[in-house]
């Protein structure tokens, strides 16, 4: 144990480049290329770090067309892979992961009474929170015009197509509560998106997220290139590789103050992710797979119709002893060993921050 915490988080080395975007979280103009990956068949681009914020991002960043077309190809993908029931046991546990998230706002006397989920997935996140919050509202937003009829017609919730990078000004000042789980890596512009969801916010309105610690995330692509020098394959659109420290930065600059911002869920850290340079960990090296021939599969995959009542039909899910589903909920998913996101270890970052003022551009 003493000689891999010697070793972590180990230094990722880049080569410097002449960047075609500034640093979205500093503007800064100099970067390091850590990697080239190709999204899908759709274009090749580079991992490039900030050197003076630590920020990983793109470049070039994806424009829409391409977003669109390699997100459509990743969610026939994933909906292949993994089949029904492994889904339905999903919406589960993204329940059960609303109720721990609702009660712990609750023990801080937090209630929100509208909330706003960007690109909620199942919908059934916000579906705990609303097992804790009955009177809660919830709206959420999407750009995928599944995701959105699925949560109109499965959930009820109030339902907005689009993406976070554009402001849409009849939100502003509309919410208590904005939730944006495994979001911020996906989008083109992370200080216009927390610029934006500050403005949706009423005064003291709260901000959760989680995303993927970008040290430990983008280190399966910075192996590929120092062991084989050739472009790694990126599937999943993710475009940002985020520093602890410089995203506390940039949340404060933004507007908010810190009420929980922590690393969980070790398992990948201790398995060599982020310090290891071991090529069992390498993303295979790119093979350019043809996003157009998934999407071409789409038309055979059956539209999926199970009730919520029978999802949700668990002996531990009750209406009338909600502590019973707290607790159960709480075995499940409570993470024991939290750390700071500054060490950059671990798999994920939670925050919770709190709307403090306006953003400054
Ligand atoms: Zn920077």
């Amino acid at each position: 144990m003493k000689k891999i915490l010697g070793k972590i988080p180990a230094v990722i080395e880049g080569k410097p480049v002449r960047r075609e975007e500034n640093c979205r979280i500093c503007d800064e103009t100099s970067g390091e290329q850590i990697a080239v990956v190709d999204y899908w068949n759709i274009k090749t681009s580079r991992l490039v770090k900030c050197p003076v914020c630590n920020h990983i991002q793109l470049d070039p960043m994806l424009n829409e067309t391409e977003t669109a077309k390699g997100c459509f190809a990743y969610y026939i993908e994933e909906f292949l892979r993994t089949g029904k029931e492994e889904q339905l046991k999903n919406h589960v546990r993204n329940f059960r992961r609303g109720v721990v998230f609702g009660y712990s706002l609750k023990r801080k006397n937090i209630s929100p009474r509208y909330g706003l989920e960007l690109g909620p997935g199942s919908g059934y996140f916000s579906a705990g929170l609303m097992f804790v919050f009955p009177g809660i509202e919830i709206s959420i937003m999407d750009v995928n015009m599944d995701v959105i009829d699925f949560n109109r017609e499965h959930h009820n919730y109030e339902v907005i197509q689009g993406i976070p990078d554009n402001f849409i000004a009849d939100l502003a000042g509309k919410f208590d509560l904005v939730i944006a789980r495994d979001i911020i890596e996906h989008v083109t512009d992370i200080s216009k998106v927390l610029t934006n969801i500050n403005l949706y916010l009423k005064p003291g309105g709260y901000f959760h997220f989680i995303t993927p610690n970008g040290h430990e995330d983008v280190w399966k692509h910075y192996l590929t290139s120092i062991f084989t020098g050739s472009a790694s394959e990126l599937l999943i659109n993710h475009v940002n590789y985020y520093d602890g420290t410089g995203l506390k930065n940039l949340l404060i600059r933004k507007g908010f103050d810190t009420v929980e911002y922590y690393t969980y869920n070790f398992k990948y850290t201790l398995r060599g992710s982020g310090w290891e340079k071991n090529q069992k960990l390498m993303s295979p090296v790119s093979k350019r797979t043809d996003a157009g021939m998934l999407i071409n599969k789409a038309a055979g995959i059956p539209a999926t119709g199970t009730a919520k009542e029978n999802i949700l039909h668990k002996w531990y899910i009750q209406k009338k002893a909600k502590w019973i589903t707290y607790l159960y909920s709480l075995y499940q998913h409570f993470s024991l060993i939290r750390i700071s996101p500054e060490f950059n270890v671990g798999h994920e970052i939670r925050g919770l921050y709190k709307k403090s003022g306006h953003a400054n551009n």
